[in-house]
């Protein structure tokens, strides 16, 4: 067995029983080409048995029961012999053969643009082929100090690049902890939505989740350990907020002004990449009365384990993800629990969601050759760019009002079966959770049933109004119903149109990079702007993915693009780099072109996170994920002023 190779799996010393037991809880597909690699024949996915098709979060691709008990029993017999032989890998497929297992699995020809990306993501090879080059004068690297403003998922991958091209960095973290947003929502049932054997770092094992959809402490303690493992934690300042960085242009050089405990310091870096995230400040409504209320209240990201909610009254006024997730916690606890939804939500299916990874599924991640990467893949192909195609609005369409396009209407089909199945029985709870705007045009949710099934519940009541005004004691609608409350939970979302705000960013010429983005942030790849020379964003304006994929993937592409300009700087000797005004325009106008033309732009949608004021969206990326990567894998000099 190739040892270097950590996706090959760990040598096989269990029994028949316990692997044909392991085998009962695996992904047949997975298992399906795993085996290929295993005994280095392609015949298991030439034959009859075969997925009929590949929906997200469904891992068995629709195969019947006998067809998987089949699958099942050849693949003990493989497995035994493989491990009888010791374990030892045959020649492995080639691009042909991985093309032929891609698209067996995703049922449909997968375009071979799509390749090296898949490849890449998959990592067969064993090779990491994202990460930062070592090339160069190694002295050159070492008196070019970066500064990282973050330590989330973005700003930790930052420090493992940065470390590997052996370039000095210092992480600036405002909280105690890694792990940015996976470190601050600590409210009840806070978990991810992307599921997590693709949701992490592609270069980390994955073999470890207890879950498929891991819960805030366990994304949390993964990111620390990452941290750990990867010895980035002593390159980060705890506790410390950027309060400014200003460009000096006579020693092209960043001097950011940091503060720790009311102390503040400055340090001196030749480039600033901003990982600060997006969703991060919080939003708390501006109604009447909040201030009188009596009882104690707080943003969803800044929950107060403090307060027990046990036997109270809960009023939670919003309901998009964070809500969506909180209510179904607390209900079961609460003597009363009101939730204030303004807009009903769209939920896409998924039964795993709350499901534990069984030892079964473990044990395959573990030990059977590359089983996590098709997994892996599994998630990552039918959450990619085929979900694109369907937020394109149609004009064509006539039914604007309620979805944007033929296909979007049967998706509205779909999810509107979904809640009906699950409240059909309750007129009146159907028409306030049937949503009233195109299907996927705010951020689609993940549902097992557990938020319908909640709002069934005696103890629980929801609203469909705003609110016109807190009292002491009390939430009233804007129809003038009155809901008593002793706690109130605002999970009204976040600042998504400020990015980088509070902090005082000042460019060459004294550019100050809150004034020059206004309402509309923009940056060259979302990475790059003009006036703003070395200042690298990751996450930043119109990079969020609406359509599919996972912001770890977007921060990957993003990263490694970064290091490349770093490269460029380096090992050229260079002062600075800025986009040019024309790339930076051309690129803009290209985005705001393209993202007008897609369901999150459809008036129908009245209020979303993605859209600033004017309805206008400067936060979401609307291009498929492998244009992107394309764009990204290094930084076009002609795009750029070098100096
Ligand atoms: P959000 O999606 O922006 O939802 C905010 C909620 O508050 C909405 O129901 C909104 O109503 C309501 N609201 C806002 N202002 C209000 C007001 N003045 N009066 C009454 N209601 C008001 O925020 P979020 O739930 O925190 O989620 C934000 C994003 O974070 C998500 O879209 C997702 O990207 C991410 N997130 C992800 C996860 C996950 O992975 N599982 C979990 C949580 C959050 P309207 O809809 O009418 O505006």
């Amino acid at each position: 067995m190739n040892a270097r190779n950590p996706h090959a799996g760990l040598p096989i010393t269990d029994d028949d029983a316990a692997i044909a037991a392991a085998l009962e809880d695996v992904s047949v597909p997975a298992l399906m080409l795993s085996l290929v690699h295993l005994t280095g024949d392609p015949s298991y996915i030439r034959g009859a048995i075969k997925p009929r098709m590949l929906v997200l979060n469904e891992i068995q691709g629709f195969m019947p029961e006998e067809e998987q008990a089949e699958v099942r029993r050849l693949a003990l017999e493989a497995i035994r012999a493989y491990r009888d032989a010791g374990c030892v890998l045959p020649e492995q497929p080639g691009p042909e053969l991985l093309h032929e297992m891609m698209s067996w699995v995703a049922c449909d020809e997968v375009p071979r643009e799509y390749l090296p990306m898949l490849l890449e993501d998959m990592e067969l090879d064993g090779v990491d082929a994202r990460r930062a080059s070592e090339s160069g004068d190694p002295a050159a690297r070492a008196g070019f100090p970066v500064v990282v403003i973050g330590c989330g998922q973005s700003g930790l991958l930052a420090g493992i690049r940065l470390e590997e091209a052996g370039i000095p960095f210092t992480i600036v973290e405002k909280n105690a902890g890694v792990g940015g947003t996976w470190y601050e929502n600590t409210y009840p049932g806070c978990r991810v939505d992307v599921g997590n054997h693709f949701y992490c770092y592609s270069f980390e094992p994955s073999d470890h989740w207890s879950e498929f959809f891991a819960r805030q402490p366990e994304l949390q303690a993964y990111f620390e350990s990452v941290m750990n493992r990867r010895g980035i934690a002593e390159h980060v300042r705890w506790g410390t907020e950027v309060v400014s960085a200003v460009w000096d242009e006579g020693s092209a050089t960043w001097q950011v002004t940091v503060e720790t405990d009311g102390a503040r310091s400055v340090l001196t870096a030749r480039a600033v990449i901003s990982a600060v995230g997006l969703l991060n400040r919080p939003k708390l409504p501006d109604i009447e009365g909040m201030d009188d209320f009596a009882g104690p209240s707080f943003h969803s990201a800044r929950w107060d384990h403090g307060v027990d909610y046990l036997g109270r009254r809960v009023v939670q006024i919003g309901a998009g993800a964070s809500g969506f997730q909180i209510a179904p916690t607390i209900a079961p606890d609460v003597a009363h629990l009101t939730v204030f939804q303004r807009t009903a939500q769209w939920m896409f299916p998924n039964p795993n969601y709350h499901e534990k990874v069984g030892p079964g599924v473990r044990w395959a991640l573990r030990h059977l050759p590359f089983y996590g990467r098709w997994y892996r893949f599994m998630i990552f192909w039918p959450g990619s760019d085929g979900a694109l195609a369907g937020a394109r609005i149609d004009p064509e369409w006539p039914h604007q009002d309620r979805a944007i396009s033929e296909r979007n209407d049967l998706t509205r089909r779909w999810f509107t079966d979904w809640i009906t199945a699950q409240v059909g029985d309750d007129p009146e709870l159907l028409a306030k959770v049937l949503p009233d705007y195109p299907a996927t045009g705010k951020r689609t949710l993940q549902d097992n049933g557990s938020w319908l099934r909640t709002l069934k519940r005696d103890n629980v009541d929801l609203v469909r109004e705003g609110v016109a005004r807190i009292e002491k004691d009390a939430v009233i609608s804007t129809s003038g119903e009155r809901y008593e409350a002793d706690v109130i939970v605002y999970a009204t979302g976040f600042h998504a149109n400020r990015f980088l705000w509070p902090m005082h960013i000042v460019g060459r010429g004294g550019a100050v990079l809150g004034e020059q983005w206004g309402d509309t942030p923009t940056a060259y790849l979302g990475i790059t702007v003009p006036n703003f020379p070395n200042f690298f964003c990751l996450y930043g304006p119109g990079t969020g993915l609406a359509h599919g994929g996972s912001l770890i993937f977007q921060s990957e592409c993003q990263m490694r693009y970064v290091s490349a300009c770093l490269d460029t700087l380096i090992s050229g000797g260079h002062r600075s780099m800025e986009p040019t005004r024309e790339a930076h325009d051309e690129y803009t106008a290209r985005h705001q072109a393209e993202i007008k033309q897609m369901v999150w732009s459809s008036p129908a949608v009245e209020h979303s996170w993605f859209k600033n004021r004017n309805g206008d969206i400067y936060t979401a990326s609307p291009w498929r994920l492998v244009d992107y990567r394309d764009w990204t894998k290094s930084p076009d000099p002609d795009s750029y002023t070098i100096d």
